[in-house]
């Protein structure tokens, strides 16, 4: 959160236009910023990650009925969305370096059907932009990335919503950049981008004119500026994570059964999450049984993702989570560690000797 004097600032021209939601002034500004912060041709900003995600989908007109390749190694969003549309996601697995869609398995699951692939960009990584790119227009398929972990972060220099037709982020609260609750759209083609805008409206085209069934996800006033103060400190707060991230890989990156997230080559990335990957054999705990311990000792780490959406409740009668048998291994064993840019060199310290199994509640 910013300083509070600084929100207040922020908002307090809203008391004199009253003007508190409906792309006002807050929510121009916000989107140039972004558009220039993360170096991109065109955005919008929606109400959150998860109506950029759904609205996007449904501004791509796909056929219904359609298949859309996706993973299940992700928030449950991704997959609701399809649904969502009327769209069938069909799973493909991850891969076991970084955790982004395995492009080597996407071909097969291609049919007839298929209209569109949806990556996620998992922890900041990167999915393989450039094969999922090949294979997209080799096959007419259109590209929506979930990029909801990769806010900010570059790709050989290119803002990393300047990949695929389409690319969504989220503000929600929780994210390395944060408007409460909020998400923005990035996009490609003019008419793709007057399709959403008219589906965040309402489908309302003109004073008098409603041509489409639209919802409702605007921005409103207060989120945007939000967004305005968090983005003057978004650099900072990055770099803050880094020192965190840093201070883990000295201390537990070379434990015997803990795999740490790899450097990916030619991102710059935002530090948005710490995933451990825990081999019961060598470490000599399983991940449920670390986790449990951490929490003894009073940290919250998070089993994410787990389950895999191809096993949730709503989803599991038509998939077999077999199919994705790496995603399947990955959601089991990992652990996300605690890591925001507040969070002190000394709470580390404390977090790794538990880790390490260095003193604390056994
Ligand atoms: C957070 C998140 C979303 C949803 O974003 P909201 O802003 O919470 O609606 C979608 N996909 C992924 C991978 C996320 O982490």
């Amino acid at each position: 959160m910013p300083a509070l004097e600084e929100y207040v600032e922020e908002i307090k021209d809203i008391w004199d236009t009253h003007w508190l939601t409906n792309m006002g002034e807050k929510h121009k500004r916000l989107q140039k910023e972004l558009q220039e912060y993360l170096n991109v041709a065109n955005i919008d900003l929606l109400t959150n990650g998860h109506m950029a995600l759904e609205l996007s989908l449904q501004a791509l007109n796909l056929p219904r009925g359609s298949e859309v390749i996706t993973t299940p190694f992700t928030f449950a969003s991704t997959t609701h969305a399809i649904v969502r549309n009327g769209l069938v996601p069909v799973f493909c697995d991850i891969n076991s370096k970084d955790y982004t869609i395995d492009v080597s398995k996407i071909e097969k699951l291609i049919t007839k059907k298929t209209s569109a692939i949806m990556p996620v960009h998992v922890y900041g990584n990167i999915c393989d932009v450039e094969t999922i790119e090949q294979i997209a227009s080799a096959y007419g398929l259109k590209v929506i990335y979930d990029a909801a972990h990769a806010f900010g972060e570059t790709y050989k220099e290119h803002g990393v919503g300047e990949f695929g037709d389409v690319s969504c982020f989220s503000f929600h609260a929780t994210k390395v950049f944060n408007t409460i609750e909020g998400g923005a759209v990035c996009f490609k083609d003019e008419q793709f981008g007057l399709d959403l805008y008219r589906l965040k409206n309402f489908g309302i085209r003109g004073p008098e004119c409603v041509d489409g069934v639209g919802a409702n996800a605007k921005m409103n006033e207060f989120c945007a500026a939000m967004g305005l103060c968090n983005l003057k400190h978004i650099d900072n707060e990055i770099a803050k994570r880094k020192k965190v991230v840093d201070m883990y890989m000295e201390r537990i990156g070379e434990v015997s059964g803990i795999q740490t997230n790899l450097q990916q080559k030619d991102v710059k990335q935002n530090y948005s999450y710490f995933p451990i990957i825990i081999d019961e054999e060598k470490y000599g705990e399983s991940r449920n049984q670390l986790y449990d311990r951490l929490k003894e000792n009073g940290i919250y780490s998070r089993k994410y993702f787990y389950p895999l959406t191809n096993e949730f409740e709503c989803y599991r009668s038509q998939y077999d989570v077999k199919d994705t048998p790496v995603a399947l291994d990955i959601s089991k064993h990992v652990l996300t560690l605690p890591l925001y840019a507040d969070l002190t060199l000394e709470e580390v310290e404390k977090i790794c000797k538990v880790i390490l199994k260095e003193g604390g509640k056994k």
